[in-house]
């Protein structure tokens, strides 16, 4: 039997009388590739925002590796191995490239405060590897901010892998990229989390990316679940057709 890394049951999440995310349930194998689609204002975000802690659900459990994690502030959530990247892109830009994911490697192990203290020698060894694994080397010692939008997302990438994450959730992660570049960043995504045995779950608008990287895919509508299946199951689903009517599925 597969290991369930994430076990998903009946969440909720309302803000006002807008039901974002309305009864989801799922659970993903470890080392799968799942997509997480659906039109915007789904409930994709919302539900991601559940899982890292950063909302907390009306209702439903989250377990992650056998533990409940519903409820615990999204610090507690990470260390545990959840690690996400975000819609809008999130970096130091006065801090160097390796020194963003110094800082993360830091707080993973709980000790962010001594780069503050000692600026510098910490983690280097670690994160350079990392750097190394999203092909950002050669750009350690450039200013975050000065990176191209490309980089910039990859180096999110080496941030998200940062704590040795067991699962990793990306929100729309090529979101603003060239399509000759979001293919390349979600393959090289696909490959790291392959021989990471890692579990990605992730939204992307682009639906050549989706079909061509995802095991499985997953739609959501108005907060619910409507197709979870295989990309050419879900493609084929009439449903699915009549959400995304007039898109290029
Ligand atoms: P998606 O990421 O799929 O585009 P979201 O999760 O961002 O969808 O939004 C789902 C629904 O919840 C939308 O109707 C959105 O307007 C609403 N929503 C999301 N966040 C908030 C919030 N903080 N306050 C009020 N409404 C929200
Ligand atoms: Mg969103």
């Amino acid at each position: 039997m597969p290991e369930v890394v994430l076990a998903v049951d009946g969440v909720r999440k309302s803000f006002g009388g807008v039901h974002a995310v309305d009864g989801v349930s799922v659970a993903l194998e470890r080392g799968e590739i799942r997509a997480l689609i659906g039109p915007n204002g789904a409930g994709k975000s919302t539900f991601f925002d559940i899982l890292t802690g950063q909302l907390r659900a009306d209702a439903g459990a989250v377990v992650f590796r056998g533990e409940r994690i519903s409820g615990l502030p999204p610090h507690a959530i990470w260390r545990r191995g959840i690690s996400r990247t975000f819609q809008i892109t999130a970096t130091f830009g006065t801090l160097t490239v390796l020194e963003n994911v110094q800082v993360a490697r830091l707080s993973a192990t709980g000790r962010s405060l001594e780069l503050l203290r000692s600026a510098g020698h910490q983690e280097v060894g670690r994160s350079a590897e990392l750097l190394a694994q999203v092909g950002l080397l050669e750009q350690a010692d450039r200013l975050a901010g000065v990176l191209a939008y490309g980089d910039l997302k990859k180096l999110e990438l080496a941030i998200a892998l940062a704590n040795d994450p067991a699962l990793l959730l990306l929100d729309e992660p090529t979101a603003g990229m060239a399509p000759a570049e979001r293919g390349a960043l979600m393959a090289l995504t696909a490959a790291i989390a392959r021989e990471r045995d890692l579990t990605v779950l992730f939204t992307e608008h682009d639906m050549d990316v989706v079909f061509s990287t995802a095991d499985r895919v997953m739609v959501l509508h108005q907060g619910r679940v409507i197709a979870d299946g295989t990309p050419a199951a879900v493609r084929a689903d009439r449903q699915v057709q009549a959400v995304y009517l007039g898109d290029d599925l």
